[in-house]
């Protein structure tokens, strides 16, 4: 029974969320043809050269056997491979789902206590309920990321497509970082081309990797921060481009940035708090947009953050 779902190879690349190539069963399945290819030449190759018939056939019977034998233990290991990483994807679905629920009312329960609506509280419980909401903020936004990360893991990422301009929302989201920036110590400055046109996207979504750029560049920079945004037209694409001379990224760690969970060494010395999941979700973002996202950045110099996205 389970060799027939094996062979199921549509059923088995939907459960593993994984492209036909990286399919074990459809692999498998190549391989076996792949096997009968190789028979075939073998044979004939060796009915050129040996004249007895029964030993060109035993040599085929033992290379087919070989074969298979290295491609069942290597489909094996690609399935354990893919069902452990299904089953991640499946732990993370569950535990965001799971904890949302929890958090809201939590959420609200301080904010109900905050207000003084159930009973007079002294100044000292104030800051106290302050720092758990500020815990429980924190746990909702993480929440939130891995929801976002589940959905895109089982391709339900949905996009809600229209038109708008990049420039109007970079500078709606300037303003809402206007005080972050200032705490830390940050300028932002802001320049776009003329008469850009607008891009056809998700807004919400793309609002996302606006902000997740625009959070890492003022978090990760430390002293006195300057932040350059600038947007201009490129062929068929407009390219959103942010420079900030923070801390940088180190060289080893570069080709790992877009990793879901991965943080640089340089931030664990630093302490900043993070998840490693803002780069992993707007990379998704960006591409299911039909655009392309990427950085160049130096250690102790800064780093630069690039997206572009089709026009309509
Ligand atoms: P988080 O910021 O929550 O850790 P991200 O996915 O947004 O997660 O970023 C992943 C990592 O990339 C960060 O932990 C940091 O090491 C590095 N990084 C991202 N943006 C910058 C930046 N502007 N300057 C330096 N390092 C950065």
């Amino acid at each position: 029974m389970k060799i027939f779902e094996q062979l199921n190879v549509p059923k088995q690349c939907k459960r593993y969320g994984l492209s036909l190539w990286q399919c074990p069963s459809f692999l498998f399945l190549l391989m076996g043809i792949i096997i009968c290819l190789v028979s075939i030449v073998s044979y004939l190759i060796g009915t050129r050269y040996i004249a007895e018939p029964r030993i060109v056939a035993l040599i085929v019977l033992i290379i087919s056997m070989i074969l298979l034998a290295l491609a069942t233990i290597i489909t094996n290991s690609f399935e354990r491979l893919a069902e452990a990483n299904r089953m991640k994807s499946e732990f993370i679905s569950i535990v965001s789902h799971q904890l949302r629920a929890p958090l809201s009312n939590l959420t609200w329960v301080i904010e109900l206590l905050m207000s003084g609506r159930v009973g007079k509280i002294e100044e000292e419980q104030v800051e106290y309920l302050k720092i758990l909401k500020e815990n429980s903020d924190r746990m909702k936004d993480l929440v939130k990321d891995l929801l976002i990360v589940s959905r895109i893991e089982s391709a339900r990422l949905s996009l809600r497509k229209e038109e708008f301009s990049l420039e109007e929302l970079t500078k709606e989201i300037i303003k809402e970082f206007e005080h972050f920036a200032k705490a830390s110590n940050c300028q932002i400055e802001f320049s776009a081309e003329k008469n850009l046109p607008k891009i056809f996207g998700d807004r919400y979504q793309i609002r996302q990797v606006i902000e997740n750029l625009l959070d890492n560049a003022i978090r990760y920079t430390k002293g006195r921060g300057k932040v350059k945004i600038r947007i201009k037209k490129e062929k068929k694409f407009i390219h959103f481009e942010i420079e900030d001379n923070g801390i940088g990224i180190p060289k080893e760690d570069q080709k790992f940035i877009f990793q879901k969970f991965f943080r640089a060494s340089n931030v664990l010395k630093y302490k900043t708090q993070g998840t490693g999941l803002g780069l992993y979700i707007a990379k998704a973002i960006v591409e299911r947009s039909g655009g392309k996202i990427g950085f160049k950045s130096q250690e102790g110099a800064g780093s630069t953050f690039w997206f572009k996205l089709p026009i309509k």
